[in-house]
């Protein structure tokens, strides 16, 4: 098989989905799942459908264009606020969009006119992780304008959490966002339909038992992928951590490591390199490097280290010494690292265990779906 590739196991990302989905279900909030780590992957986006997410949602209008060319017709957010130079695309690909620029919000509104359409908008709320929102006392002055501006209607707000600043939301911080839905209302009447609470960092604020008060949707990507909570790094009970494995190929093997004097001529110096080497460490070099991934942001598996990486090798040292060169290495990978791989030109994607074969399915073949790599 082709390396480096990408194993993608499609029924853990459907598993990972359906146990959030039961869990904030009991909570009263849907998902809404997360593909901008996947770029958009059509056959991911349909495992995170098929496990019982209520919509998709991503962060670049070039990823939403891919899902709708793959045949995706369910329901599209563009969860990063609008590029003005990409409103008419938007309206035509996205259901909705969360914005936080009302000169945005007035030229997607023109292009929905055009377009005979009416785009909905999710304002989002600035609650301290200091990216994107709008100040909490300026919501109620924006959400006014978009009810009134005819091509857009109010859908929703929204804040986020943990992302630039890494702190996770607070029970109090959570209350105040549904206080501010409330005071929406109030200020402008229309009932807001979308109350979205955050990300995979509000998983554990969201089932651990406290009021969810007016929030009704969760934009979930990593938790989802990767099967851990991104605050703590650690794996969430019932969730696979392996859907995703990155598989590279060893390219040379031996024990140069041990001999840091390469290319000095000293002959004292010479002699000393004549000593057995007793460790048992031996270095390897894979054919993958940081225009694939983020090295640091591999798993490395246990007897085996990181020394280093460029970028086209990497540079390992393991006590496997079974690994020769032709040998294949397996890695388990943190966000940075699926992210950039997902995103690389080189990288194979390999799915398994793509939907339960149904009559319509078999009629196409299994390779149907691996047309859409
Ligand atoms: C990336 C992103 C998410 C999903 O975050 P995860 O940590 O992957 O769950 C949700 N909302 C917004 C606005 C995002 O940019």
């Amino acid at each position: 098989m082709r390396c480096p590739r990408i194993e993608v196991d499609l029924r853990k990302i459907r598993h990972n989905t359906q146990t959030i989905a039961k869990r904030l279900k009991r909570r009263g909030i849907r998902v809404t799942a997360v593909t901008k780590a996947v770029c958009g992957h059509p056959a991911i986006a349909r495992a995170m459908r098929d496990g019982g997410a209520a919509g998709l949602a991503e962060a670049r209008l070039s990823n939403v264009k891919r899902l709708r060319q793959a045949g995706v017709t369910c329901p599209i957010t563009l969860i990063r606020t609008p590029m003005l130079s990409q409103v008419d695309d938007v309206v035509q690909a996205c259901e909705a969009s969360y914005n936080t620029e009302l000169s945005v919000i007035a030229a997607l509104a023109a292009a929905a006119r055009r377009q005979n359409k009416v785009h909905g908008i999710i304002l989002m709320a600035e609650m301290g992780d200091q990216r994107e929102g709008i100040m909490p006392h300026d919501l109620g002055d924006v959400a006014r304008g978009v009810v009134d501006m005819p091509g857009v209607a109010l859908k929703g707000i929204g804040a986020n959490f943990a992302c630039l600043n890494g702190i996770a939301p607070t029970v109090s911080k959570m209350r105040a966002l549904s206080a501010l839905a409330n005071d929406v209302e109030g200020q402008c009447g229309p009932f807001v339909e979308t109350v979205s609470g955050g990300n995979s960092a509000n998983l554990p604020w969201a089932t651990g038992g406290n009021a969810t008060g007016r929030v009704n949707d969760l934009r979930i990507g990593e938790a989802i992928l990767l099967g851990v909570d991104p605050v703590t790094g650690d794996q969430i009970g019932g969730m696979y951590r392996d859907a995703f494995t990155l598989v590279a190929e060893v390219i040379e093997t031996d024990a140069k490591s041990v001999d840091p004097l390469v290319g000095n001529f000293d002959h004292t110096l010479a002699r000393i390199r004549l000593v057995p080497d007793i460790s048992e460490i031996t270095r390897i070099i894979l054919a993958i490097g940081h225009q694939d991934t983020d090295a640091a942001g591999l798993l490395m598996p246990a007897g085996t280290t990181l020394i280093g990486a460029t970028s086209d090798h990497l540079v390992i040292g393991t006590c496997d010494a079974t690994l020769c060169v032709g040998s294949e290495m397996r890695f388990q990978m943190r966000y940075g690292a699926l992210m950039r791989a997902m995103a690389a030109s080189d990288i194979q994607i390999n799915l398994r265990n793509d939907r339960p074969t149904t009559n319509a399915h078999n009629v196409h073949g299994p390779s149907k779906h691996l047309a859409l790599v």
